[in-house]
């Protein structure tokens, strides 16, 4: 990829702060890697398209550190769980089989698979060695009559966010606009049937299954989403929507910016985490759409399900009312699950922003007032100082400060991308309450933070409790009890 591309694809014009000011995405600082490559942030965000094969051309670790990382789902096609890499080795770098291996890779993928399309990721290795992977994609497809797409994302170009974007960017150039959809049916009753498409919505443990029958009633018939439980046919028709929701901040706003501007698409930001934000983003729907008829069934099915939604909550909401929140999201959105707690009765004391558009920011104070905290630096040091000195009752944040809460004994709930369970919709606000409920009544903490039998000075007792539990034959002998005593 060329280096005006990137520029291009980091100075996006539809982020606010380049609108502004035209400073351009943050870039990379040391260390930053450990937050994915651009390769990596490619391959989280086409790899739910289920029915294609995912080859990556690079060496083999390179698949191994990104494969199934997001815990997407499909209701149908599994291929995207098989994991394919032409796995270069030092001898094809020196023998230059870099491509040969790359097209070879490509056509064992079709004759065992017959997928509908073949998606080649490039990563660091081959690009610094040069390997033409848009030419051997561009022969492929003219082989095998099977459009084979080159997603030129090689770890080093930048940061996984760059990656998500490269992602996208590959769709529009290579697959949106490819295929017309079928004709819309006529909904139930009689209703019009519009066509949208959701960008940046992973089906993360199946959660937008919660949202799709909502959709369905409405008559919102989902051409895409880009790219959870997705099917290559539906990407290419993307560009026949009315409407794109846009339902992560930053990973492929790029797409919805293209759309609009080739395909006159309009598209709006939302998100379907909490009551709150579920009920905008279908209002959101039917004020874009304009259809009065749309608006109409809207509100009611809000004041239905809100009603139905709230009324089970009650029952869970004394055990979560005033309970105390340290937030610290990597991906989802902050502003988004606040909301989703706040409508729960829970006070967040803090929020992390390090992955924060200044938009989410602003929505962030909007909904906390002015004074509250937020972490752009979230340290295990950091974030455990402020979860004592603001009496956090939980931490909620990605995987990978589970241990620094669990060895501090604090209440921790995976928000991000790996976790298994579902919290979007009205329906996901269940799972979430449920959730959160298990996690901060578990009797573990009750244990854990007990004082240690040696810290409270009852060690004696614990010897004589620990060997009247041995067998005679274990028992020391009175040698040894001499010997231990001297
Ligand atoms: S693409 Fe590059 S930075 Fe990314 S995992 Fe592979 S070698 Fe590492």
């Amino acid at each position: 990829m060329k280096a005006k591309d990137i520029a291009e694809l980091l100075d996006e014009p539809a982020c606010e702060h380049n609108k502004k000011s035209k400073s351009g995405c943050a870039k990379p600082k040391p260390g930053a890697s450990a937050g994915g490559c651009a390769f990596d942030g490619a391959q989280i965000a086409l790899l739910p398209v289920a029915d294609v094969a995912h080859i990556v051309h690079g060496p083999i670790a390179c698949a191994g550190s990104s494969w199934d990382n997001r815990g997407t789902r499909s209701s149908g096609a599994k291929l995207y769980r098989i994991g394919m890499t032409t796995d270069l080795t030092e001898q094809d770098v020196i023998m230059g089989r870099g491509e040969k291996r790359l097209f070879h890779s490509i056509k064992q993928a079709i004759e065992t698979y017959s997928p509908p399309a073949v998606f080649v990721y490039n990563t660091c290795v081959p690009a610094l060695i040069g390997d033409d992977v848009d030419a051997i994609c561009k022969a492929a497809t003219e082989r095998w009559n099977v459009p084979v797409v080159s997603v030129d994302a090689a770890g080093f170009y930048g940061t996984k966010n760059l990656g998500n974007r490269i992602a996208g960017d590959a769709m529009i150039k290579y697959v949106v606009g490819t295929r017309d959809p079928e004709p819309a049916p006529m909904g139930k009753n009689g209703i019009k049937v519009h066509d949208v498409n959701l960008i940046g919505e992973y089906n993360i443990a199946g959660e937008f299954w919660h949202v799709l029958p909502l959709l369905d009633e409405l008559g919102l018939r989902i051409l895409c989403t880009l790219s959870g439980d997705a099917r290559f046919e539906e990407v290419q028709t993307m560009h026949k929507a009315e409407v794109n929701m846009m339902v992560c901040s930053k990973a492929m706003i790029n797409v919805a910016r293209k759309l609009n501007e080739r395909f006159n698409i309009p598209w709006f930001e939302g998100s379907f985490y909490g009551i709150t934000d579920t009920s905008q983003a279908l209002r959101d729907f039917a004020k874009s759409l304009n259809d009065d008829d749309l608006t109409a069934r809207t509100e009611a099915l809000i004041l239905r399900e809100e009603k139905s939604i709230r009324d089970k909550l009650e029952a869970w909401r004394p055990r979560l009312q005033g309970k105390r929140v340290l937030l610290y999201t990597g991906g989802v959105k902050s502003w988004s699950v606040i909301s989703a707690l706040q409508d729960l009765g829970m006070k967040v004391v803090a929020t992390g922003t390090k992955k924060s558009t200044e938009e989410d920011k602003a929505r962030i104070r909007e909904l906390m007032g002015d004074d509250t905290l937020m972490i752009d630096d979230g340290n295990p040091k950091e974030l455990l100082r402020i979860v004592k000195e603001y009496k956090a009752d939980i931490l909620i944040a990605g995987g990978r400060n589970m241990y620094t809460a669990l060895k501090a004994r604090v209440p921790f709930l995976d928000i991000n991308q790996e976790r298994e369970f579902g919290y979007a919709g009205y329906d996901g606000m269940i799972e979430l309450v449920k959730q959160l409920c298990q996690t901060l009544e578990s009797p573990v903490w009750t244990q854990a933070k007990k004082p240690a039998p040696w810290e409270s000075g009852a060690s004696v007792g614990i010897k004589a409790e620990a060997l009247t539990m041995l067998t005679p034959n274990e028992q020391p002998s009175a040698d040894a009890e001499k010997r231990e005593a001297s």
